[in-house]
């Protein structure tokens, strides 16, 4: 059977459910069901004041009075909405995160986080990306891995300034974390590739316009993900958000989206599952909205663990979650739609691509998206220099240039390859992501981008021409930033006895994860903890192990 028959038939499998019988609950604080006290201190702080409206008294109170002004529940509560959560303090080693409150745990630094719906970059943007991270930021710099550049060491005094350059140019930290709608990703090809089935931007554009900091959405029970793809490879793992669009060919309408509802990461990770529907391009923003309203008023609030929107799909289905998409909210009927094939392994468009029109795209790889405003600076004069305009940033924390002419093509690769970054990366440096890590975040146990660093120079000496693609992805603590459950090689960060009985920073390891064909959830093996150390040990021996096994055309994660 051909790949493309297998893999829509494998998805019906997996994703069109029966419908489930309902469990008797206890109250859940579900708006829609009469709950609209707060039955936690989250929920009360959402209910007391728009979190939205924190943005006044950045400007007008704490930007002018410091961080000591501050009061704690815009602190550790509201800020998020504008993007701004506090920094770990420096040198509190990862053994004592659980142990500490919160307040021990903070610095007086933001991260800010820089929401780019569709990962979609001007040269002019890029620029006011890299002038904050240099004057306000000490120059730090990382892409995500959805779509959003992250900088460190900002202080509340320079926030508005902040704001008004990112501003002048369109860019926005306003809802880039907090219980509300996060950064819209897209493919980083929309657009411009030659197989794509269909260009989502128009509809991010339009979601963005709509609802992005609209009051409507601004109190969700949990945070609130979004995917849109049109392309073939599934280029922004629809599997793990909450909500994603993704590209199909209906055999009466054409091009439109087939909706996957309900994905997850996390402790009790979960993949999205299909509605049955097909959508078109125009009614995207209505059928988002729907599902979003769905959330907000049925979603659980009554403990924050349970509150994402996973936890309703498992306990409705999607032929439940249809019904009242349909009945309550659009009051029409959805027409039913086909499954999309799905790809062997979910594209990352690393390396030197023809678009549909003629010119060139190139995917490059920084080490697990740990750039600079330096970089990006000389990045920023070199895409100019070679004639382009347009940059992305992809879910898989990497860089992407259009519009290159082929007479260009080489001598861009050279130079973005001066610059540290790759069009034609080793495997490791292609497929290996982290997320933030011991650094800067308040959460987490172990180190991650510098690891993630050290591990790819060492395993780019020891396997030089691993020709498959193996994604090794590190969490510094349990949650999944770094998306570690879909990876082949997932770390997840914690502490671990040495040999000699001594705790130091290790990992629990996952294997086997994946997206496309192979989405499911890498196995935990019990037991299996390497320390940091012996990383490049076990890993080596991993995937030696799988490359002297294999049997023709088999993938690691099978
Ligand atoms: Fe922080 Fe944990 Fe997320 Fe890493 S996975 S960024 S350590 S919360």
């Amino acid at each position: 059977m051909p790949i493309a028959s297998q893999a829509a038939d494998r998805t019906a499998d997996r994703r069109v459910a029966a419908p489930r019988k309902p469990r008797p609950k206890r109250g859940e604080g579900q708006w829609a069901l009469g709950y609209r006290e707060p039955l936690n201190k989250n929920e009360q702080l959402k209910k007391d004041d728009d979190a939205l409206n924190v943005r006044a008294r950045i400007e007008q109170i704490y930007a002018k009075r410091g961080f000591d002004s501050i009061d704690p529940t815009d602190l550790r509560g509201r800020f998020r909405w504008w993007g701004l959560y506090t920094q770990r303090k420096p040198g509190i080693d990862g053994g004592r995160t659980a142990t500490l409150e919160p307040e021990e745990l903070d610095d007086e630094y933001f991260m800010l986080r820089v929401r780019i719906d569709g990962g979609q970059l001007t040269v002019a943007q890029l620029r006011a990306i890299a002038d904050v991270s240099s004057t306000y930021a000490r120059d730090s710099a990382d892409i995500t891995d959805r779509q959003n550049i992250q900088l460190h060491w900002v202080r509340i005094e320079d926030v508005p300034a902040i704001w008004e350059r990112l501003e002048s140019v369109g860019l926005q930290t306003q809802e880039a974390c907090g219980d509300c709608p996060r950064v819209i990703i897209a493919s980083p090809v929309a657009g411009i590739a030659a197989d794509e089935i269909i260009d989502p931007t128009p509809a991010v554009e339009e979601i963005a316009r709509r609802y992005i900091g609209s009051p409507e959405f601004s109190n969700l029970p949990r945070k609130y993900k979004t995917a849109l793809t049109g392309h073939p490879d599934h280029d922004v793992a629809p599997e793990i958000n909450d909500v994603a669009f993704v590209g199909v060919v209906h055999p009466e309408h054409g091009p439109g989206f087939d909706v996957w509802v309900g994905g997850g990461l996390s402790t009790n990770p979960m993949l999205t599952e299909r509605l049955g529907v097909w959508v078109p391009r125009d009614e995207v923003p209505e059928m988002w909205w729907a599902v979003t309203s769905v959330f907000r008023d049925y979603g659980y609030r009554r403990l924050r663990h349970r509150a994402r929107l996973k936890f309703l799909m498992s306990d409705w289905g999607p032929a439940k979650f249809r019904q009242v998409v349909e009945d309550e909210y659009l009051k029409r009927k959805l027409v039913d739609g086909p499954a999309p094939a799905i790809p062997a392994v979910p594209g990352d468009h690393v390396g030197v691509h023809r678009q549909k029109d003629g010119k060139f795209f190139l995917g490059l790889a920084p080490v697990a998206g740990r750039v600079s405003g330096t970089l990006l600076g000389k990045f920023a004069d070199v895409v100019e220099a070679h004639g382009s305009d347009r940059v992305r940033t992809t879910p898989h924390q990497k860089l992407l240039v259009l519009d290159v002419e082929e007479a260009q093509v080489e001598s861009a690769v050279a130079a973005f390859a001066d610059l540290g970054l790759h069009a034609r990366p080793s495997a490791w440096r292609r497929n290996t992501m982290a997320c933030t890590g011991i650094e800067y975040c308040k959460l987490a146990i172990v180190e991650t981008k510098k690891r993630a660093h050290d591990l790819i120079d060492e395993l780019e000496r020891r396997i030089p021409e691993l020709d498959v693609p193996v994604t090794v992805n590190l969490n510094g603590c349990p949650n999944s930033c770094a998306r570690i459950q879909v990876a082949d090689i997932g770390l997840k960060g914690q502490i671990v006895l040495d040999r000699d009985g001594n705790q130091v920073e290790g990992y629990q390891v996952h294997l086997g994860g994946g997206l496309g064909l192979d989405a499911g959830f890498g196995r935990k093996l019990r037991g299996l903890k390497v320390t940091s150390a012996e990383l490049p040990d076990y890993i080596e021996r991993v995937v030696r192990h799988y490359l002297d096994q294999r049997e023709p055309q088999e993938r690691f994660a099978q």
